[in-house]
């Protein structure tokens, strides 16, 4: 959700301005799945899609929230954390407070209005991006608290361990953290160390969510866990990490039928990460999606944790032409799997899946096309930028927000000035739609404000796949054309940049 727009419901929740903007990513897992912890390698990526808080420091102790995506408040006294049972959306934000304490920190509340456009559990790690976007506002909020972002990235981790009760790795929490524009981030899950490496150009990764429920992962992730800490006792090492595939396969009848499966797709995920890591720093991108491709195979016949609906997505995704690599991300049984994509084959590889997929699975999909984003970041509340204009195609639908639409005569609650464009106002009708009105629209009379002519705020209902002119951009919002010389504002990753038709 646009900035401006979240300041505009800050303004209506706690009837004062913002002053700052913290901001942290949601994530996918290029290649090394079930390898964290196994104390291996992982190579994810941050996602373009955040969690946005804008806020204002507070003099006490309070936390006062409001979360639009429950729609629903939160409030808290540092002093007096307590977990809701069960857990809710604000214990990640408890839990974070709790875990800045525990390290030390003196810290004073804020007032937040938050919003993520990362979905929530599909396996994209919102809650990892809640988290860091919560330390973000402390950090806006706290002058003293200044954390590298390794340290950020376990206070985080710590939260959702202990605070809020959640066993995950680092893995999210690190890429939410240091997340860099272009790059993924090579972490070695044994002594953290990171490196980031810089994507293939001319590639997007698609991200599909396959609306399966993850019906089975908890129970199997556990087990997955309990087998490769028994493999690795009965090979006599500390951890799957220590042997090479060589070395495995030297060994590998020392272990049960199953076990050795199991340890198998380890070892060679392990290799396959820094082999994919060798192909993205020589940009052979067609090594890079068979080395995807193989993890998928691995994770689908010797770790038995994929589903129809995660090998549907890449059946269809490999037999579509240029189209690299495809595999599951996360733990496994539903939730999301990507596709390495040629950029102009984009809008191809989306028709064929929205088309292919419902009619093998009868599941509806969710495509988000992702550039790599950076990490979690706060910033004094500041106005908008221009870009420069060029073309673009609609990749995925931008979610609805009704504009506000009114005739000559109605009332409309004038909310906030725009501060970015004089003259024009953040308004709502009567059905409580909201947009930006100029002021030449409406006139004030007695204490309401009364549109003088029809007006309706731009928006413009695109579908995907069409063409469209990028008039100007700012804060991830594009103002767009479409082929009838209609404008409206769309945001920036529903649009991948390509040429025009002839
Ligand atoms: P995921 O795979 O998305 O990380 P999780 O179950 O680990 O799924 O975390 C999802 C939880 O994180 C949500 O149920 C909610 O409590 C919290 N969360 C995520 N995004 C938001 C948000 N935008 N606002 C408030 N809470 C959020
Ligand atoms: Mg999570």
């Amino acid at each position: 959700m646009h900035p401006q727009t979240l300041a505009a419901r800050f303004y209506e929740v706690f009837g004062a301005h913002p002053t700052f903007l913290a901001r942290a990513p949601g994530r996918v897992n290029l290649i090394g799945e079930h390898t964290d912890y196994n104390e291996g390698f992982v190579l994810p990526m941050a996602i373009d899609r955040e969690v946005r808080l804008v806020g204002r420091p507070r003099a006490d102790d309070w936390v006062r929230l409001y979360s639009l995506n429950f729609e629903a408040h939160a409030a808290f006294r540092l002093s007096a954390l307590q977990r809701d049972n069960p857990p809710g959306w604000a214990d990640y934000c408890k839990g974070v407070a709790w875990a800045l304490q525990q390290a030390g920190y003196a810290l004073h509340g804020f007032d937040a209005v938050v919003h993520g456009d990362v979905p929530i559990g599909s396996g994209l790690s919102s809650s990892a991006a809640i988290e860091m976007a919560t330390i973000m506002a402390f950090q806006a909020s706290n002058p003293e608290v200044c954390l590298s972002p390794e340290t950020a990235a376990r206070l985080a981790q710590r939260a959702e361990n202990e605070f809020v009760g959640v066993r995950c790795g680092i893995m999210d929490q690190m890429i939410a953290a240091l997340g860099q524009v272009g790059h993924a981030l090579l972490i070695d899950c044994r002594t953290l160390e990171h490196t980031a490496v810089p994507l293939p150009k001319g590639v997007a990764v698609v991200v599909v969510d396959t609306g399966a429920p993850r019906a089975l992962a908890a129970s199997a992730y556990n087990e997955r866990r309990a087998q490769c800490e028994a493999a690795a006792q009965m090979l006599g090492v500390p951890a799957l990490r220590d042997l090479t595939p060589e070395e495995f396969e030297a060994r590998r009848t020392s272990l049960p039928p199953l076990l050795a499966r199991r340890a198998e797709h380890v070892v060679n995920e392990n290799a396959r990460v820094l082999a994919a890591v060798e192909a993205m720093r020589a940009n052979d991108i067609h090594r890079l999606g068979a080395l995807m491709s193989e993890s998928h195979m691995s994770l689908r016949d010797l770790y038995e944790v994929s589903s129809p609906a995660l090998d549907a997505v890449v059946e269809i995704a490999l037999s579509t032409p240029r189209v690299y690599g495809a595999r599951m991300t996360g733990a496994g049984f539903g939730g999301c799997a990507i596709a390495l994509v040629d950029e102009a084959q984009v809008g191809v590889f989306i028709a064929r899946i929205q088309y292919e997929y419902p009619r093998r699975t009868g599941l509806t999909p969710r495509l988000y096309v992702s550039a790599a984003n950076e990490g979690a970041r706060w910033q004094p509340f500041t106005p908008p930028s221009s870009i420069p204009t060029h073309r673009a195609i609609l990749a995925h639908q931008p979610p609805a927000e009704p504009p506000l639409c009114a005739e000559r005569g109605d009332s409309i609650f004038r909310e906030i000035p725009d501060p970015e464009t004089p003259h024009w106002w953040w308004c709502r009708d009567k059905r409580g739609r909201r947009g930006r009105v100029h002021e030449r629209f409406f006139e004030e009379e007695d204490y309401r404000f009364v549109l003088r002519e029809d007006f309706c705020a731009q928006e413009l209902p695109l579908s995907v796949g069409e063409w469209v002119m990028l008039i100007e951009a700012y804060d991830g919002w594009a103002l767009v054309e479409n082929a009838h010389g209609e404008r409206g504002w769309v945001p920036e990753r529903a649009l991948v940049p390509a040429t025009p038709p002839r």
